[in-house]
C-alpha cells in the first residue's frame, strides 16, 4: 500500500497582468490575462502526481464552470478525485491576482467551497484515507477539519503531516503533538514556536522548542537556504540547490508533495528530504505554480 491522500485547498487563480490597478469608479484596460490552477492542497498533490505517486485528493469545488475544470486539471495528473465534491449554491475557490509591470501583486483570496468542507468529509472519505500511507494536510481548509483528520490518523495508524500554511496562530498542542511531521516555512516556524527565525540557528532553535513540545519530526523550509530536520533522527540542513531562481512561487508546495512522495516508499527522511530541495529548487526555474512542477522525465533531466 503506498497511496498518499491530500486533504485540503484548491483554487483557481486569475491571473491579470495590469499597468495600474484602476481608481475607485474607474474602468480600465488590462493588456494580459491568465487563468492557473492552485490552491496548497491541490498544489501538493499535483506534485506528487506528477513524480508518479498514487494520490486521492479530498477537496471541495463549487457548482460553477472553475469547478470541472478544476476536476480536469486533477485528473489529467492521475490524481484519485473520487472525494472532489461540488458544493451546491457555493463558488469554486477563486485568487484573483494583480500583477503590475514592476513583478508586484495584489491579491484577493475567495476560499468559496473551501470553507464548506467540514469534518464529516473525513467520515466520508474514511475508506480512501485508511488504504493511504501517507495523509498530507494544509490550513487552507477549516480547522475542524484538518483537527478531525489528524485524530482520524492517530487512530488508524496512519502518518499525517501538516504544512501549517498559511501561518495561523493557537493551534492546538494536543493536535501538534499527535503529527508524524510538521513541515513549516520560516514564518510558520517562527509563529508556532513564538520564537524569532532570521538564521539557521535560530531556525534549529525554534525547531528544538517544537520537538521539545511532543512534535516528532519538523521539516522547516527554509526558501533559499533549503531545508532543515529536527527531531527524533538527530538534526541536519540542507542546503538549496544553486539556481536560476525566476518565479518561488509554490516552491513550499513543490517540496511538501515530493517530500511525500518519496517517503512514502522510502520512509527515509534525509532521502525524502534531498529530494524535495532539489524538486522545489527545480519548480523556481520556471514561471507559474503547477505548470513549474516537474514530472518525474523532466526531474531526471534537471538532476543530470
Ligand atoms: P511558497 O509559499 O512560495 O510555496 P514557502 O515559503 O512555503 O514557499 P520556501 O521555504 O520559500 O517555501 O521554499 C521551499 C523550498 O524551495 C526550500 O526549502 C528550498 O529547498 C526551495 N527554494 C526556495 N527558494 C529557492 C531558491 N531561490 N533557490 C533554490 N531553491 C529554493
Amino acid at each position: 500500500m503506498n497511496r498518499i491522500a491530500v486533504i485540503g485547498s484548491n483554487m483557481v487563480d486569475l491571473i491579470t497582468y495590469v499597468d495600474r490597478m484602476p481608481e475607485a469608479g474607474e474602468t480600465l484596460e488590462a493588456p494580459r490575462f491568465s487563468l492557473g490552477c492552485g490552491g496548497k492542497g491541490a498544489n501538493q498533490a499535483v506534485a506528487a502526481a506528477k513524480l508518479g505517486a498514487d494520490v486521492v485528493f479530498v477537496t471541495r469545488v463549487g457548482d460553477d464552470f472553475f469547478a470541472d475544470g478544476t476536476i480536469a486539471n486533477l485528473q489529467a495528473c492521475g490524481i484519485d478525485t473520487r472525494h472532489v465534491r461540488k458544493v451546491p449554491g457555493a463558488s469554486s475557490g477563486v485568487a484573483p491576482i494583480f500583477v503590475r509591470p514592476d513583478s508586484g501583486n495584489s491579491i484577493l483570496i475567495i476560499k468559496g467551497a473551501n470553507a464548506a468542507m467540514d469534518a464529516i468529509a473525513i467520515k466520508d472519505a474514511a475508506d480512501a484515507l485508511k488504504q493511504s500511507s501517507l495523509i498530507v494536510l494544509q490550513l487552507e481548509i477549516a480547522i475542524e477539519v484538518v483537527y478531525a483528520a489528524i485524530d482520524f490518523a492517530a487512530e488508524h495508524g496512519i502518518p499525517v503531516l501538516l504544512n501549517p500554511a498559511p501561518a495561523v496562530a493557537g493551534l492546538d498542542p494536543a493536535r501538534l503533538a499527535k503529527l508524524d511531521f510538521l513541515a513549516p516555512n520560516e514564518t510558520e516556524l517562527a509563529l508556532l514556536s513564538g520564537m524569532p527565525v532570521t538564521s539557521l540557528e535560530t531556525a534549529q532553535a525554534a525547531a528544538r522548542s517544537l520537538v521539545d513540545n511532543g512534535c516528532t519530526h519538523i521539516i522547516a523550509t527554509l526558501g533559499e537556504k533549503g531545508a532543515l530536520y529536527v527531531g527524533c533522527e538527530g538534526e541536519w540542513h540542507i542546503p538549496a540547490c544553486r539556481v536560476n531562481a525566476v518565479d518561488t512561487t509554490g516552491a513550499g508546495d513543490a517540496f511538501v508533495g515530493c517530500f511525500a512522495k518519496v517517503w512514502s516508499e522510502t520512509h527515509d527522511i534525509r532521502t525524502a528530504m534531498e529530494e524535495a530541495v532539489a524538486y522545489s529548487a527545480c519548480s523556481v526555474t520556471a514561471f507559474g505554480t503547477q505548470s513549474s512542477y516537474p514530472d518525474s522525465a523532466a526531474f531526471e533531466r534537471f538532476r543530470d
